[in-house]
């Protein structure tokens, strides 16, 4: 029997270790390509929420293949460090901040963008009300930058949860683009609730002023409950990846790969600056801080 979800270390885990990828992320990305080709005709694109990077090598490896075209330009934008990868320039900033989309314009000599790409995911709590929430937070936070990067006619993809007010969601975006449609690549697990937006055409709405402050259509007095009838848009669902490819909730496909190794190893993992020992059960606990010149505290805690 094939390994369940709960092994992370799933076909598409060996598989991106065997093939190079830093995460397993990167065959969503190659996925979604496949079925609605989002890197045609593509030269300057935008990666937020990169770290550790697996679809900035994508976009690397697909749009810097045609040696011919020498005018690629990849801009890679995470809040972690990331280690370098070919051909992408890196940004460290967060994207809900205008200084990032200063930046970020300032790589691109102010032009705009043909795609912008976001694959971001806040810190998971657990309660999936609440991690859905912020998520979606998180997605109108790429929207609106996206506002500011996308030339008219583009194209952004994004990670959504599925969920409740996703409705609301999407209709949003269909205020920005003519094509709208969310997909669950082949490698997106069964079990996990992420979906993608895949959004084609770009155009500002008449009279919208961009802003980073609020969430899309803050400076607008709309009334998304009045959406009715034939407003009320069902926003078509599709699945993408060979059907016939890997299962992503099965893990026996590649035994052959006995030696998994880590592609990049974390820049700044958290784990980092602080781990905890129990010495003696029940009596202390020694909290070892390791400081980057190497020194090692150990303070005793009752
Ligand atoms: N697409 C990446 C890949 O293929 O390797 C994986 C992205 S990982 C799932 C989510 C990333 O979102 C994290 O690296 C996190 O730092 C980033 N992130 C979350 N909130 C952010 C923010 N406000 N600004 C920039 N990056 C953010």
């Amino acid at each position: 029997m094939g390994r369940t979800s709960k092994d992370k270390r799933d076909t598409y885990y060996r598989q991106a270790k065997e093939e190079g990828w830093r995460a397993r992320s990167a065959f969503k990305l190659l996925q979604i390509d496949e079925e609605f080709k989002i890197f045609e005709g593509v030269e300057k694109v935008v990666d937020l929420c990169a770290a550790p990077g697996s679809w900035s090598q994508v976009l690397s490896k697909k749009l810097r293949s045609n040696k011919e075209n020498k005018d690629i330009k990849i801009v890679a934008v995470d809040l972690q460090p990331m280690a370098p990868l070919p051909g992408v320039i890196q940004i460290q900033g967060d994207i809900t901040e205008i200084s990032t989309v200063q930046r970020i314009l300032s790589e691109f000599k102010n032009d705009l963008v043909e795609l912008v790409v976001f694959d971001g995911a806040p810190d998971v709590t657990g309660i999936h009300d609440l991690d859905e929430f912020v998520q979606s937070q998180l997605l109108l936070a790429a929207m609106n930058i996206t506002t500011y990067l996308l030339k008219k006619g583009g194209t952004f993809v994004g990670k959504i949860f599925r969920g409740s007010d996703n409705s609301l969601l999407k209709s949003q975006l269909q205020l920005f683009f003519e094509y709208v449609i969310i997909t669950k690549p082949r490698s997106s697990r069964n079990s996990s609730a992420e979906s993608f937006v895949v959004c084609k055409n770009f155009a500002l709405p008449d009279g919208y002023q961009l802003n980073l402050i609020n969430p899309l259509l803050h400076n607008t007095n709309f009334d998304w409950n009045s959406l009715d009838g034939i407003n009320r848009f069902v926003v078509p669902f599709m699945c993408c990846g060979d059907l016939s490819a890997f299962d992503s909730d099965k893990g026996d496909a590649l035994k052959s790969i006995d030696n998994i190794n880590e592609v990049v190893k974390p820049m700044e993992p958290p784990y980092a600056e602080s781990r905890t020992l129990v010495t003696k059960p029940g009596e202390f606990v020694i909290q070892r801080h390791e400081k980057s010149d190497n020194t090692i505290n150990t303070d005793e805690v009752k």
